[in-house]
């Protein structure tokens, strides 16, 4: 797709694509890394609640700095933070693009490691900041002699680190992500959408931050938490920090409903996490099943696992389409995105899979 020649959009848009993966309409839907759980009827009403509430108050503008939620969000991610080291907005998405209004930009230049999140060139070209990758080992972690040296040669005013990564669902050392912030010259920012899926004994980068004043660890209630319709990411970091992405930030961004339902969701978050182990445990079954009918598996701390590698990949994806289950197609060459759902989507899944290759 290209905009028509009358259209004056920008030229560097012009033959760009809205960015999405494909939302069809199938029984099984293992593609954008969803918890398949949706909260229970107490857990709706108890929301419901919370919104009807703010609906009172339409006629009003929200709290601009919404903060209750990040008082809220704060105390959900404990180590010692309060609302002042917390930011929000419209999902993670959204406070990516904000650091990198605030900390990119026309003449500065932004670092990752791929095969990483699809959407961070995105977030650069809209904020005109220069993109720059460095290559992860074949193991998907990040070599730390090339990244040091890709960090010297380009002095980055932003590095994005993502762990657990997407696509690849690999974990990153915490001397991993020091090492890169003792050298940064910049902002770091650790992209922590999956954390609350990591494995027994993988830490989080934020036992870093009183460390480092430009460290800032970026979080989601899209995963884990259960509330990706919900639309609310937010990001830890130092006050001035956070400062810093209150000037880029458009007034009102969070509604008075989305803070309100953000808000009340946290309020449950110990039963919106409630199928946070299972969704481990289905995760490394599928891993070794995976592996066990002979498929490259990556080793994965996030829910969704990449495997291959396959000569056709599409074909893959496609037969699985024809028979109602969603994955997606993302990552290295050959490779194959597959998120973790419920034990019967799951044996759909495997089924389908194994009819695929067969054919
Ligand atoms: N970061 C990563 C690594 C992701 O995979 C995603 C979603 N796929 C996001 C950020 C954005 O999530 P959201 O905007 O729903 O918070």
């Amino acid at each position: 797709m290209s905009a028509p020649d009358w259209v004056p959009l920008r030229d560097e848009l012009r033959h760009d694509e809205p960015y999405g993966a494909p939302q069809l309409d199938l029984a099984v839907q293992l593609n954008t890394n969803e918890n398949p759980y949706g909260p229970s009827a107490e857990v709706v009403a108890s929301i419901a609640r919370a919104v009807t509430d703010a609906v009172g108050t339409l006629n009003r503008y929200p709290d601009r700095e919404a903060k209750a939620l990040r008082a809220g969000l704060a105390g959900y991610l404990g180590h010692g933070l309060d609302a002042t080291q917390v930011w929000a907005a419209n999902g993670s998405n959204e406070v990516m693009q904000q650091i990198l209004q605030a900390f990119g930009g026309p003449g500065r230049t932004a670092v990752s490691f791929a095969p990483t999140y699809s959407m961070y060139p995105e977030y650069a070209r809209n904020t005109h900041t220069r993109w720059v990758t460095g290559q992860r080992r074949e193991d998907f972690g990040i070599d730390l002699d090339a990244a040091l040296g890709l960090i010297e040669t380009e002095q980055p005013h932003v590095v994005i680190l993502t762990s657990p990564n997407n696509p690849t669902g690999t974990a990153l050392p915490l001397d991993t992500v020091s090492a890169i912030a003792d050298a940064a010259p910049g902002i770091v920012v650790v992209d922590e959408a999956y954390a609350e899926f990591r494995r027994e004994g993988t830490p989080t980068a934020l036992e870093l931050l009183p460390r480092y004043r430009c460290l800032l660890v970026t979080r989601t209630m899209s995963k884990a938490f259960a509330y990706a319709g919900g639309r609310l990411g937010y990001v830890a970091a130092d006050p001035a920090i956070i400062d810093a992405l209150r000037i880029v930030r458009l007034p009102y961004h969070l509604s008075v409903v989305q803070q309100a339902a953000a808000l009340a969701a946290l309020g449950h978050a110990d039963e919106l996490l409630m199928r946070v182990d299972e969704l481990r445990a289905t995760r490394d079954e599928l891993a070794a099943w995976l592996a066990a009918e002979g498929f490259h598996v990556a080793q994965s701390d996030a829910n969704f696992i990449l495997f291959g590698p396959f000569d056709d990949r599409h074909a893959i994806w496609q037969g699985l389409v024809d028979r109602g289950v969603l994955i997606r197609e993302t990552g290295p060459e050959g490779w194959l995105r597959v998120s973790v759902g419920t034990p019967a989507e799951m044996s759909t899944f495997r089924a389908a899979l194994k009819e695929v290759v067969a054919s």
